[in-house]
């Protein structure tokens, strides 16, 4: 069997990040999060957390070179050889040419995308909810807002592009967490990536 090389990709508040935890740990392979990665490096106060802080913060994006360059390093590591996914990168289609390039200088490519969709009312609910309970510095209003549009004009492209490949399932990402997980289970399954 191939490797799994997921990704999954959906608005801000759809809850891609947690079903993609849910997804890699029942398949064994290692979640990337450009979003974990970059939120980390601020945490500690590393030189990139202090390249990228106002950044984040504002709701931009990182640079294509810097963010392509991390997940390269990452994806080079042991733990990504037998498969991985990928949440939050790539995010537009300068990122998904950087991918595209470094997985096909090792013969391999994306076996599946999962998108998740959800109506922009529920997902902007849902950020509301997560604002007040986590408190990110990226759940301002302002920065919700500029990060909700740059998925609509920037991320959304993205899924053309492996639409056309034939890779992507669209999931519904309405009702609770384990009936979203079985819908991509079956989906992945139905690709033949299962445990
Ligand atoms: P969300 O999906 O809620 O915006 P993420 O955790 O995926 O949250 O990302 C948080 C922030 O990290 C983004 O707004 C952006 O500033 C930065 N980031 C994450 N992934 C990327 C990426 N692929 N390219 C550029 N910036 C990124």
């Amino acid at each position: 069997m191939t490797a799994p090389r997921l990704l999954i990709v959906g608005p801000q508040g759809s809850g891609k990040g947690t079903q993609g935890v849910r997804i890699a740990e029942a398949l064994g392979i290692p979640v990337v999060s450009t979003g974990d990665v970059f939120r980390a490096n601020v945490k500690d106060g590393t030189e990139l957390g202090l390249k990228v802080k106002a950044i984040i913060d504002a709701g931009d994006l990182v640079p294509d070179e810097l963010t392509s360059a991390i997940v390269r390093d990452r994806l080079e590591q042991d733990d990504a050889a037998g498969g991985f996914l990928l949440d939050g990168y790539p995010r537009n289609l300068g990122q998904v040419g950087d991918l595209d390039a470094f997985l096909a200088s090792r013969g391999e490519a994306l076996t599946g995308v999962i998108e998740l969709s959800v109506p922009r009312d529920e997902s902007i609910q849902r950020l509301a909810l997560r604002a007040t309970e986590q408190g990110r510095a990226d759940d301002t209003e302002e920065a919700i807002a500029k990060r909700l549009s740059i998925y609509e004009s920037e991320t959304a492209p993205i899924l053309d592009v492996y639409r056309e490949r034939g890779v992507v399932d669209e999931i519904d990402g309405v009702g609770s967490l384990d009936a979203i997980t079985e819908r991509i289970t079956a989906a992945l399954a139905a690709r033949g990536i299962s445990a």
